[in-house]
């Protein structure tokens, strides 16, 4: 199956369903993310993250939450953060982006084009999720790197062997220059100058991205970051002080290579 194959209503319904597919990733990265909380607070999904009051199910419907009475606690009075109706707006639009691109690109691989689009959908939704915590509670977690790293080997390993090397390549490129990096920061300042969990999402990205669009997710996450980075500071909302949570732009890099470079399966 590629694009040419497609009658004009099988890709009207296909690009519907990734859309949906799309709203569909987006609540549950927030369910997931919403229940990534502080040591002292047990949060479980839909809950006021103040008070511990069920918030209006209608939240969880993709972009009410634009409106702010709809993320407004009705027991504390709380307004949560924008981050679940922007992010479900950007996995709905990634998906059918990430549809277009890879029915229009030739590929020799031994997977459909589905499983190609479910893995990479899957990896889009992972990030989004890394995105999201990294940006709330500076922090990658382990969980969202290591099931991930371990599943995209085993594919790769069992179906596609040309995807393999070029997995475990992009994961010695992007792992290796990180943990460079990370070395050096102990080494010059003494201290975790880049965290670890950063280490830990170059070598799940390696894999994800491959080579050699790893050099693509590498600059423009690079590029990204320091724009926002120029952007924070010239407005006087950062000092040359503030952390900034590298992983939200390697993580923006990498969904952005996927889009915009061929799939290595
Ligand atoms: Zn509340």
């Amino acid at each position: 199956m590629s694009a040419g194959t497609l009658t004009a209503a099988q890709a009207l319904l296909s690009y519907a369903a990734s859309i949906g597919a799309g709203f569909g990733a987006g609540t549950a990265v927030n369910l997931l993310a919403g229940r990534v909380q502080d040591e002292e607070t047990s949060v479980r999904g839909n809950q006021c993250h103040t008070c511990g009051a069920p918030l209006p199910a209608a939240r969880l419907v993709p972009l009410a939450g634009f409106r702010r009475a709809n993320r407004t606690c009705t027991t504390c009075g709380k307004t949560a953060s924008l981050r679940a109706p922007i992010l479900s707006l950007a996995l709905a639009l990634v998906y059918p982006l990430l549809l277009n691109h890879i029915l229009s690109s030739a590929s020799a691989s031994h997977l459909p084009i589905l499983v190609i689009f479910a893995i990479e959908a899957v990896a889009c939704a992972l990030l989004a999720f890394i995105f999201a915590v990294d940006l709330e509670h500076k922090l990658i977690l382990d969980i969202a790197v290591y099931p991930a790293l371990m599943a995209l080997i085993l594919i790769a390993a069992l179906f596609d062997h040309k995807a393999l090397a070029a997995m475990l390549f992009g994961l010695i490129i992007y792992g290796g220059l990180f943990l460079l990096l990370y070395g050096l920061g102990f080494l010059l300042y003494r201290t975790e100058a880049l965290g670890l969990g950063d280490v830990k999402l170059a070598l799940l990205i390696g894999l994800m991205i491959g080579w050699p669009a790893i050099v693509q997710a590498l600059i423009l996450g690079g590029l990204f970051g320091a724009a926002i980075s120029l952007l924070l500071l010239g407005m006087g909302v950062a000092t040359r002080r503030t952390y900034i949570p590298y992983g939200i732009f390697m993580a923006t890099g990498a969904v952005l290579a996927l889009l915009l470079t061929p799939p290595f399966w």
